[in-house]
C-alpha cells in the first residue's frame, strides 16, 4: 500500500499549457500547508500541500533534458497530464510527448493519468470527447485514466479532476 505521505504526482505538458496556473489554483486552495521548494532545474516547479509532493515538468523543447526528469516516473503515483485545448497545431506534438510517457518503463504499468482539456473558456477549445479521439486515448489499456475539461484561471473543472485521481491512487 502507498503511503499517502510519500505520494509524488507529476504534473505533465508542453509549455503554455497551463501548468504553472493549475498549480498556482491548488497552492491557493491549500494555502497555509504549501510549502514551496526550490526549482530544480529550470523545467520542473515543485510544491508540497498535505502530504502530497507536487512537480510540474515542461515537456516542450526539452528533448536534451530528458534525463533530467524521467527519473521522477519511478516514484510517481499519478500523473496530471495538461493539454492546450485550443492548441490545435501542437496535438501531434501532445501524442508524441503522451506516447513516449506512456512507453516508459520507470513508469508504473497501473499509474492513474489525469487529462485536463485545458483553456476550455476559449471560443475555438476541443471538446473533452474530440481530445481524447485525437490523442487515441481508449487504446490506454492498462492505466486508469480520464479526461475533464478546466479553466485554471476561474478553476472550474480542476476540482472534479482532483477527486478521480486521488480516487485511483487510495
Ligand atoms: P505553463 O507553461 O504550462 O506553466 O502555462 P501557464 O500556466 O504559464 O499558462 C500559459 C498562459 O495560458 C498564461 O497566460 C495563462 O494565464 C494562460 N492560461 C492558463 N490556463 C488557462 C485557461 O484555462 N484559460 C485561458 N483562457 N488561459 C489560460
Amino acid at each position: 500500500k502507498i503511503k499517502k505521505d510519500k505520494m509524488t504526482i507529476l504534473v505533465l505538458g508542453l509549455n503554455n499549457s497551463g501548468k504553472s496556473t493549475i498549480i498556482n489554483h491548488f497552492k491557493k486552495s491549500n494555502d497555509q500547508n504549501a510549502i514551496m521548494v526550490p526549482t530544480v532545474g529550470f523545467m520542473i516547479e515543485q510544491f508540497y500541500s498535505m502530504g502530497v509532493n507536487i512537480k510540474a515538468i515542461d515537456m516542450s523543447g526539452a528533448t536534451r533534458y530528458r534525463n533530467l526528469w524521467e527519473h521522477q516516473f519511478k516514484n510517481c503515483q499519478g500523473i496530471i497530464y495538461v493539454i492546450d485545448s485550443s492548441d490545435r497545431m501542437r496535438f501531434v506534438v501532445i501524442k508524441d510527448e503522451l506516447d513516449l510517457v506512456l512507453q516508459h518503463p520507470d513508469l508504473s504499468r497501473s499509474v492513474p493519468i489525469l487529462f485536463y482539456g485545458n483553456k476550455s473558456d476559449l471560443e475555438d477549445s476541443l471538446s473533452s470527447v474530440k481530445i481524447a479521439a485525437a490523442l487515441s486515448l481508449e487504446n490506454i489499456k492498462e492505466k486508469p485514466w480520464h479526461i475533464c475539461s478546466s479553466n485554471a484561471i476561474s478553476g472550474e473543472g480542476l476540482g472534479e479532476g482532483v477527486q478521480w485521481l486521488v480516487q485511483q491512487i487510495r
